[in-house]
């Protein structure tokens, strides 16, 4: 069986790690349009277009830190290095550098076809696949054909930009939170931060340390708990633009001199032929069995387009799932039945304006359902509990919770201290 794998992030490795170890001597190949491993982590300077032309795919910035302690960042098996130790949160060149370690533990960067850009995947009338992708140094094109596909492409590099009132008016400098990179030009300026998502209030704390102001418009309630730093303000939405100022929901009005959107990313998968059976929109890939199986064409998969979770440990269990389906280990359920899936879900998401893939608090049921269908590995419930509660030391003490160190003790307890002393 041949299968192809789209991306050397940290979802494609993990089914590259799956498919050595429930697929022995599978024939399979790793597209990565970059020259290196670890996807989004890998930082780079530039913002907007590499070499080739292409979009910049990483959306790091240079000071960024996890938001999750690497407890939580874990596959099976691989802890972080002794470097480590003593510290929870890491920065991204340690992630890269245990993406690299992972890598090169199961042999996987001779699988890997660096600077090799996927541009067309097409299912074929004998039930094969056909891949379109261009050598970039080369810049010649190819078609292999495959009997399976992994989509893990990533989803959190393809801006989504919002439309406000007077945005063609505004002078001053306007850019999305992927091309963000460092806070210095940001020095001494009125700055309005749009969106109080992970990068929307980790980038406030950071433009504060340089900026005159910083402005944080959002419309969560839970950001109440939020303690900022003090030249932090939070406001509401904004209601318009103007050549130096922003108008506000509530009627107020702040002199600003740039503006930073953190309004999240967009779905984007442009290799997707209609053929393929699926419908793509900004933030869903439809219809698909429990986020991961191509209901239309079961030899398609995708791993990591879940939100809202510990996502290292989430991609290794939808990559067993899927490896044990191709393995022939575990059959999927009739078509019928995995549309009832997808229909309910779908309802669920219509009814409550849930967000597509949002799994939130029903994590530990999703493991339980992989886990149980497939008889997969598992992870100790400590990992769920680190989780839970490093997501509440993040509302409780937002400008501390990276000093947190936990301590796995065993399968179910671990310790935590914290540096800066806070209890
Ligand atoms: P990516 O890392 O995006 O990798 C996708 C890969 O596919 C890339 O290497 C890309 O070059 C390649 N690719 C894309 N298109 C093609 C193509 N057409 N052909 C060939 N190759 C292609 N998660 C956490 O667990 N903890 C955190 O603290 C955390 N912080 C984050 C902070 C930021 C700013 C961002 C953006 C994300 C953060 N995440 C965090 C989420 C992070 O996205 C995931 O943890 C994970 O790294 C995603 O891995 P991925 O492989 O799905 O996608």
């Amino acid at each position: 069986m041949q299968i192809a794998v789209i991306g050397a992030g940290a979802a494609g490795l993990v089914v590259g790690r799956r498919l050595v170890e429930d697929m022995p001597g599978a024939d399979f190949t790793i597209f990565e349009r970059t020259d290196s491993v670890g996807g989004t982590w890998v930082y780079t300077e530039e913002q907007f277009k590499d070499k080739y032309g292409l979009p910049i795919h990483s959306s790091m910035y240079k000071s960024l830190r996890t938001n999750l302690p690497k407890e939580t960042m874990e596959y099976f098996g691989f802890p972080y290095d002794k470097t480590h130790e003593g510290i929870s949160y890491l920065n991204a060149a340690d992630i890269v550098r245990y993406l690299e370690q992972f890598a090169k533990h199961f042999e996987l960067i001779e699988k890997i076809k660096f600077n090799h850009h996927v541009t067309s995947v097409m299912p074929l009338p004998n039930n094969r696949w056909r891949i379109t992708v261009t050598d970039l140094p080369k810049d010649s094109e190819k078609q292999c054909e495959f009997d399976a596909i992994f989509v893990c492409n990533g989803h959190l590099h393809c801006p989504n930009h919002i439309k406000i009132e007077g945005q063609d008016v505004f002078s001053g400098f306007q850019l999305h939170s992927h091309h963000y990179r460092k806070p210095e030009p940001y020095t001494d300026k009125n700055v309005l931060v749009i969106g109080s998502g992970p990068s929307g209030t980790d980038l406030s704390v950071e433009l504060s340390t340089v900026a005159q102001n910083v402005y944080l418009s959002h419309h969560d309630p839970t950001m109440d708990q939020i303690v900022f730093p003090e030249k932090v303000t939070k406001k509401p939405d904004v209601l318009r633009l103007n050549n130096d100022s922003v108008d506000f929901v509530d009627g107020s009005t702040s002199d600003i001199d740039a503006i930073l959107y953190c309004t999240g990313y967009k779905m984007n998968m442009p290799f997707l032929t209609p053929e393929c059976g699926l419908e793509i929109t900004d933030h869903s890939v439809s219809p698909l069995f429990f986020h991961m199986v191509n209901i239309n064409i079961p030899t398609m998969f995708f791993i990591g387009l879940v939100n809202k979770s510990f996502l290292f440990p989430l991609f290794e269990m939808q990559a067993e799932f899927c490896t044990k389906t191709l393995n022939g280990y575990i059959s999927l359920p009739p078509k019928e039945d995995m549309l009832k899936w997808w229909q309910a879900e779908n309802s669920q998401v219509q009814l409550r304006q849930k967000k597509p893939h949002y799994i939130g608090n029903a994590i530990k049921e999703y493991h339980d359902f992989i886990h149980k269908f497939a008889n997969t590995n598992i992870y100790d419930p400590v990992v769920f509990k680190i989780y839970k509660d490093s997501s509440s030391r993040k509302k409780s003490h937002f400008l501390n919770y990276r000093s947190d160190v936990y301590t796995v003790i065993d399968a179910e307890n671990f310790r935590r201290i914290n540096l800066d002393g806070i209890e």
